[in-house]
């Protein structure tokens, strides 16, 4: 456990010392109270200039061992606007078109791909055959038979994959996770995720079937499934779930607005979670062991996330999520550190599989069995 109390008193210290800067403190306010930093630094492309690109691009400015130096788009006007804004060259700019010419650019060592998810697939195969790492946001594919072809070809490409989990690395939900691993809330037997928000513009991608891979599952579910995956600390072996779709013509056929899952897990622990696109501010974690429990609201949002456990409140400071990320994302990729909980290709092949699950019994209405 001592690696993990560690791990957590490093993670407390850099976020102590972070909130000082906001999204959009400059690099040079930074220098100036900060320590150096002489470790290495992963030099980071954006691919999709959309909203959540752009808070990341934002949260960049605080890291010391990322450094967002290009942009891939399709749109010049917000290349032009990136490249005033985080001071990129143009040498380091591309559009989906020629991208795969970043083989030589050695001003860029990873691809961090915030388009569409059903475009991720596509997308992150082209980084790996041009040599570069790649970090795709969740979820990484639309399907586990996709999510597999990427893990294929990063390893092929002998690249790193990484996926967006920004939780992994939150310092409230390490805690809660110390707490299970070191034995304090006992034998789990219970886990209850609570994901959702309503979503308006029906024209938007997240409600088109090709560019989405579903609905509210894909966007919001995921945070319930690996959300119970890194409370309970196991993998399901069986999963029950249930639909409901009360607007058929915004939700159209393979787009769900609301599932009902249920995961059982080796232990005998079981989850109970829901996934909607029509309820709003449904962002809620709670575990219960024999001892114990933790319970968390916001759980997954942009935080702070608060919450308490049997022994008092969640209080570690908030530190921008996507900041602590992409320090330790450098650290994984360059330094070949091990996360607590892992934010590699194959942990987001997971949450596809189950996924994958999910609607085959949603639509059955059987249990389905994971190996
Ligand atoms: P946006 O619609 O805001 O941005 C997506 C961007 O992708 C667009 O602005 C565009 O950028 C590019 N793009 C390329 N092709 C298309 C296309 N056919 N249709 C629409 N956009 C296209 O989406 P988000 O930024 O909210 O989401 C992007 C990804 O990030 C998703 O996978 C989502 O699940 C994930 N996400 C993760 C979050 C997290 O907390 N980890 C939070 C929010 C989203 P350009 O014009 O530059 O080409």
């Amino acid at each position: 456990m001592n690696s993990r109390r560690d791990f957590l008193q490093k993670l407390t210290a850099s976020a102590i010392a972070l909130p000082f800067f906001t999204e959009h403190a400059s690099a040079e306010t930074k220098n100036k109270n900060d320590k150096p930093y002489d470790g290495p630094v992963l030099k980071v492309a954006i691919m999709g200039l959309g909203s959540y690109g752009t808070r990341v691009a934002d949260a960049m400015v605080a890291c010391k061992a990322a450094k967002l130096t290009g942009a891939i788009s399709g749109t010049p006007s917000k290349i032009k606007a990136w490249q005033e804004k985080y001071g990129i060259p143009e040498k380091n700019c591309y559009n989906y078109e020629n991208f795969d010419q970043v083989k030589n650019n050695p001003d860029i060592d990873a691809i961090y791909v915030i388009t569409p998810n059903g475009l991720h697939k596509d997308q992150v195969i082209r980084v790996a055959k041009a040599g570069k790492h790649a970090i795709s946001e969740k979820p990484m594919a639309v399907n586990a038979a996709e999510a597999r072809e990427m893990v294929e070809a990063c390893k092929k490409a002998n690249v790193k994959l990484l996926v967006g989990y920004r939780m992994h690395f939150e310092a409230n939900t390490l805690e809660v996770i110390r707490m299970r691993t070191s034995g304090e809330l006992g034998k789990i037997y219970f886990f209850q995720g609570l994901s959702g928000f309503r979503i308006g513009d029906p024209t938007q991608w997240r409600l088109n079937k090709k560019l989405a891979g579903g609905g509210a599952m894909m966007d919001i579910g995921i945070y319930s499934i690996n959300g119970a995956r890194y409370m309970i600390g196991e993998e399901p072996i069986w999963i029950t779930a249930q639909e409901t779709k009360t607007d058929p013509v915004k939700f159209k056929e393979g787009v769900d607005e609301t599932i009902q899952f249920q995961m059982g897990f080796p232990s005998g622990a079981v989850a109970s979670c829901l996934s909607t696109y029509s309820m709003n501010g449904l962002d809620k974690f709670y575990l219960n062991g024999e001892k114990g429990f933790a319970e968390m609201q916001p759980s997954t949002g942009y935080g702070p996330i608060k919450g308490r456990t049997n022994k008092g409140e969640l209080n570690l400071p908030h530190v921008t999520h996507q900041t602590v990320q992409m320090e330790e994302m450098s650290a994984i990729i360059l330094q070949g550190k091990k996360p607590v909980v892992p934010v590699d290709g194959e942990e987001g092949l997971r949450d596809m599989i189950i996924i994958d699950a999910i609607f085959e019994a949603a639509k059955t209405g059987k249990k389905v069995m994971l190996k």
